[in-house]
């Protein structure tokens, strides 16, 4: 199968007004005919969803938690991009899609990034008439701040809850279309398989989680916005029930996965603490606008941080990197960190952290001008560590954060699998090999808001609404196989806990195709994880029935996934011979420890076709082509 992006023709600026045009209408009156679902309610599968029962078609949408207010979106604290130049500080869309398009490492489609640059102004004006309460300046105007990878101030924000207070402006749409019949809302129910009638999704398996009842659920077309998988490495920022389950159900089906090895290290996360933690706290990255990272300058200094004297200290990333300093993206700030920890300066219990400092920033702008800005993270920080970080400075620590694969769309946001529309970080994204700060909520909300309802509308033009119900026998042969691993897996009643075996599996990842990684270590995790997934089949405990409400079978089904999920994004990290983004293979790297990228090679995005069983997946490649941008070496000096 070629892989066709469905880039429209064109010059880049006029592409998405062109393709708007020439895509394929559904008669208003038609719309209610067609049945849509949405799995997920995040900030992506809120905004389809409540764009899609706006314009009169049919929605039923589904979630883990009992409110789609639990979805993990709510977690973002830090801000949206968008090209507004309120400041007149030099932004423009152009601006956006270029910062977005280098901090990505060059690894994504020009088409797509600068669609979203266009949509980021539209997005803004859409939550402002919802009522999100964005920050303003003392004019009233929206005020904006700075995020790493931009030399511009086009971050808005609402405190440290931005997630939050965006995610209620989406959840008061889709309450709208609840209240007024045109979506179904069904909570605690998780997808466990795609039905895929005549090469097209037409339909989903879930298992109510409450009394464990697989249901049918039949439509024209099925969106998936089930977020991320960065729970793959145990410890993350990601909230507890952020799984690949759907994804990789829908992978199995036919959907390919793009990119599964591209995942994003946050630099300012509260450092791991003892072994049996199952969560790590970020604190947002707009604290870098105020905050100063530094290390003492001699390896192995114990003294308190205060007792450095300013001499002894060094902060590294001004030095290094001058034009951008405490903001240089994400995987620089990482990468740096780990270095220093790693030559022995790292700070505190464990040396595996650094000071993010606010001292000068309190004495410059006072206590009070920070606590507004950040009051609540770090109302957040001094809960979770006991330090006080009005008087000393944090200790942060990169994280597993984001994850930049996921299923391959075309420019229409359509998988491999026709009828099957993947949103926000499920899919394999606009964002390249790295994700600058700020720019998911962007791209998850011009997906759900400005994106998906053109697009599908031109496929479902095509569609004879009600071709298939739930009595067709693909539904049955979907639910039998869920329920066969259901009882497989209960029925294994060995001796190691699911969260012992994830544990495990998160050290792997972590250790051999984490923040750095090469091709010794990533052909190392792939023999270890073979080994504990055969161990899991045999080993694992899990207790209960399947018939009730059963957390521990929940965690199995997805760790069963993760087992073999892991084993893809090390074959997908094997067969990227580069460095790139925040995916860095020390193989490939520059005499100054920077990613060395090799354009010739592997300027492209690496899609994966499952073959069943043990079988190697099908690589596939979609080329990258820039006409608007020189790629050139990233620097940030
Ligand atoms: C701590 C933190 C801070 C962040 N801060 C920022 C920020 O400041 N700016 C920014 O741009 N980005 C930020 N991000 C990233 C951003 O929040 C996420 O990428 C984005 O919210 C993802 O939205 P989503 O709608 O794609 O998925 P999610 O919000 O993860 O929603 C997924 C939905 O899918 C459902 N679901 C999943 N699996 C299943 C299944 N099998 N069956 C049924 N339902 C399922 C869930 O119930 C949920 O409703 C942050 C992330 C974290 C972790």
């Amino acid at each position: 199968m070629k892989l066709d992006s469905k880039i429209p023709d064109g010059p880049l600026s006029e592409k998405w007004d062109r393709h708007r045009f020439q895509l394929k209408l559904v008669n208003p009156a038609n719309k209610q005919k067609f049945k849509i679902i949405v799995v997920g309610t995040g900030l992506a599968g809120a905004s389809a969803a409540a764009s899609l029962a706006e314009l009169g078609y049919k929605v039923k949408i589904f979630c883990i938690q009992d409110s789609p207010r639990r979805a993990h979106s709510i977690a973002a604290q830090g801000g949206i991009n968008a090209a507004k130049n309120y400041q007149n500080d030099g932004d423009s869309i152009w601006r956006l899609f270029y910062d977005t398009i280098k901090g990505g490492d060059f690894r994504s489609r020009e088409a797509n990034v600068y669609r979203l640059a266009q949509l980021s102004n539209n997005i803004i004006d859409q939550c402002v008439a919802q009522g999100v309460p964005f920050a303003r300046d003392y004019g009233g105007q929206l005020s904006n701040r700075s995020f790493g990878g931009a030399q511009v101030s086009r971050t808005f924000y609402a405190r440290g809850q931005t997630g939050q207070q965006l995610l209620l402006g989406a959840y008061g749409a889709l309450s709208r279309q609840i209240a007024a019949g045109k979506i179904t809302l069904f909570t605690r129910r998780d997808m466990l398989d795609l039905v895929v009638i005549d090469g097209k999704a037409k339909g989903i398996i879930v298992r109510n989680i409450v009394n464990g009842d697989l249901e049918k659920y039949s439509a024209d077309a099925v969106v998936l916005a089930t977020g991320g998988y960065g729970n793959v490495f145990y410890l993350s920022t990601n909230s507890m029930t952020s799984n690949v389950s759907a994804a990789f159900a829908s992978y199995k089906k036919g959907a390919f996965f793009a990119n599964p090895c591209f995942t994003q290290i946050h630099p300012t996360c509260i450092p791991v603490k003892g072994t049996y933690q199952s969560k790590l706290t970020l604190m947002s990255e707009s604290l870098r606008n105020d905050g100063r990272v530094w290390v003492p300058k001699a390896e192995g200094d114990n003294r308190l941080p205060e007792l450095v004297p300013e001499s002894e200290r060094d902060y590294y990333l001004e030095e290094k990197y001058p034009g951008f300093g405490n903001l240089v993206p994400r995987d620089v700030a990482s990468r740096n960190a780990k270095f220093q920890c790693d030559i022995g300066k790292g700070v505190g219990e464990t040396k595996r952290a650094v000071y993010l400092d606010f001292k000068g920033a309190i004495e410059k702008h006072g206590h009070n001008v920070i606590s507004r800005k950040y009051g609540n993270l770090f109302e957040m920080y001094e809960k979770i560590t006991a330090d006080n970080p009005y008087e000393t400075p944090m200790k942060i620590y990169p994280a597993v954060h984001y994850t930049m694969g996921g299923l391959w769309v075309d420019y229409n946001l359509m998988s491999t699998i026709p009828g099957l529309f993947v949103l926000g970080e499920a899919n394999f994204s606009d964002h390249g090999s790295n994700r600058l700060g700020a720019s998911a909520l962007m791209q998850g909300l011009a997906d759900g808001y400005f994106i998906i309802p053109y697009t599908i509308g031109s496929y479902l033009a095509e569609v004879a609404p009600g071709e298939v119900n739930e009595d067709h026998e693909e539904f049955n042969i979907s639910s039998l196989k869920v329920e066969a691993r259901i009882k497989q897996i209960l029925s294994i009643e060995g001796k190691r806990t699911v969260d012992n075996f994830h544990r495990e599996l998160g050290h792997i990842v972590w250790e051999y195709c984490g923040m750095s990684r090469n091709s010794n270590s990533l052909k190392k995790a792939r023999k270890l994880i073979k080994k504990l997934r055969e161990e899991y089949w045999e080993n694992v405990l899990v207790g209960g029935s399947g018939q009730d409400f059963n957390q521990s079978l929940e965690r199995a089904w997805r760790l069963a996934d993760f087992l073999e999920f892991g084993e893809l994004m090390v074959i997908d990290a094997l067969e990227r011979q580069e460095s790139c983004g925040g995916h860095f293979n020390e193989d490939y790297q520059t005499k100054e420890h920077e990613a060395l990228r090799d354009d010739k090679l592997f300027c492209h995005v690496s899609a994966w076709e499952y073959r069943g069983g043990n079988r190697k997946p099908k690589f596939h490649k979609e080329p990258l082509t820039f006409e608007n941008v020189k790629l050139t070496q990233r620097s940030y000096k």
